[in-house]
């Protein structure tokens, strides 16, 4: 079986991709990627070269190149998009051609392709903030961002594919995933990657935004669930169990790098930040038998000695992005 993934060459689709290919039985998928390599995707993490991976740079808006793809695939699992809240604030307009009309292009090819089950990987962050309790995948969407809006934008469109053509379409709706690999601009990399060098770290607003922590590599196990054993048309979340406010993680980040509270600066709250996400998880685990396996004292340590082991995979990075803000 060959598998289309989109944005494999980003944070989790990585992982999801490295996980399937070191898998040694015989029904082990052919991979093909189809990536962008926009800023926050990187080749290297991705071997280079495997029996079973076949990469193909190019964007999913492409629509002959999709079509092409597609024909040769049997299933898809769709990472791709633009995922960075900050990013969407200051300029949605990527967000809308990615996430929105480039998963329409992915559709509409799968179904004339006749290719399912097409799992569409989505967020937390469709569910709006919640003061209380756990969002179900039943509860209505009331995205804040422009990030989360076209992500709701997209899992409704991949959901209408299921409704009205019959297209096998799984949607998966994580919390905030953590892990190696991840681009130092979210808040875990940002944040070890500036203390490991000696910086400060901007905490936005108060810091009491409350945030569920998810390993990348639970994350991908339950894709792999949802992919193999979930039913066409359903939504599933995905969730981690370990809830923290910013403090919190904070506190947690400057202890495993040394580093004291004088290293952080109060910044000006994210416009419209939402203050908590929460999914129930139920689901997942009584129909797939999903559960987080990583402890996240582990975890998390463990990504910390990663990212301090692995100057040369993010320092490029870091610098490139001081250099685009003129720093
Ligand atoms: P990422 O930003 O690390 O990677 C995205 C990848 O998509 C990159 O490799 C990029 O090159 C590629 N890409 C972007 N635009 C493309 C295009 N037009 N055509 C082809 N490729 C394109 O993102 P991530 O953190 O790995 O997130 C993967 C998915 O998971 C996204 O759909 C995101 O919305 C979702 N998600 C992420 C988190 C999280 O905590 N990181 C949480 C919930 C949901």
């Amino acid at each position: 079986m060959n598998l289309l993934v989109t944005g494999a060459a980003g944070f989790i689709g990585s992982a999801y991709v490295r996980a399937l290919l070191a898998r040694r039985s015989a029904d082990a998928p052919h991979v093909t990627v189809l990536d962008k390599l926009t800023y926050a995707g990187s080749r290297d993490n991705l071997p280079a070269d495997h029996p079973r991976l076949t990469f193909v740079r190019g964007d999913i808006r492409d629509a002959a190149l999709v079509d092409k793809l597609m024909a040769e695939a049997g299933q898809v699992v769709h990472f791709a998009a633009e995922s960075h809240v900050d990013r969407s604030i200051t300029g949605a307009g990527d967000f809308v051609l990615t996430n929105v009309v480039g998963t329409q292009v992915l559709l509409d090819a799968a179904l004339r392709h006749g290719v399912g089950p097409f799992v569409h990987i989505s967020t937390d962050e469709v569910y709006g903030s919640l003061a209380t309790g756990s969002a179900r995948e039943d509860d209505p969407l009331r995205p804040s961002s422009p990030y989360s809006a076209s992500k709701a934008s997209a899992d409704l469109l991949a959901l209408s594919y299921h409704r009205t053509h019959g297209l096998d379409v799984r949607v998966t709706r994580c919390s905030n995933n953590y892990g190696p690999r991840q681009f130092p601009e979210k808040v875990i990399p940002r944040f070890v990657t500036r203390l490991l060098d000696g910086h400060p770290v901007p905490l936005y607003g108060d810091g009491r935004h409350v945030r569920d922590w998810l390993h990348v590599d639970d994350h991908c196990h339950g894709v792999e669930l949802v992919r193999t054993r979930g039913r066409s048309g359903e939504t599933y979340n995905i969730g981690g169990g370990t809830e923290l406010s910013n403090k919190e993680l904070t506190a947690l980040l400057l202890d495993a790098c040394g580093a004291g509270w004088d290293r952080v600066e109060h910044v000006e709250d994210r416009k419209g930040h939402d203050l908590r996400y929460s999914v129930d998880w139920t689901k997942a685990r009584t129909e797939l038998g999903y559960r987080p396996r990583r402890d996240f004292t582990t975890g998390l340590a463990e990504t910390v000695a990663w990212y301090r082991e692995n100057r040369a995979w993010w320092e490029p990075l870091t610098r490139r992005a001081g250099e685009e803000a003129g720093g």
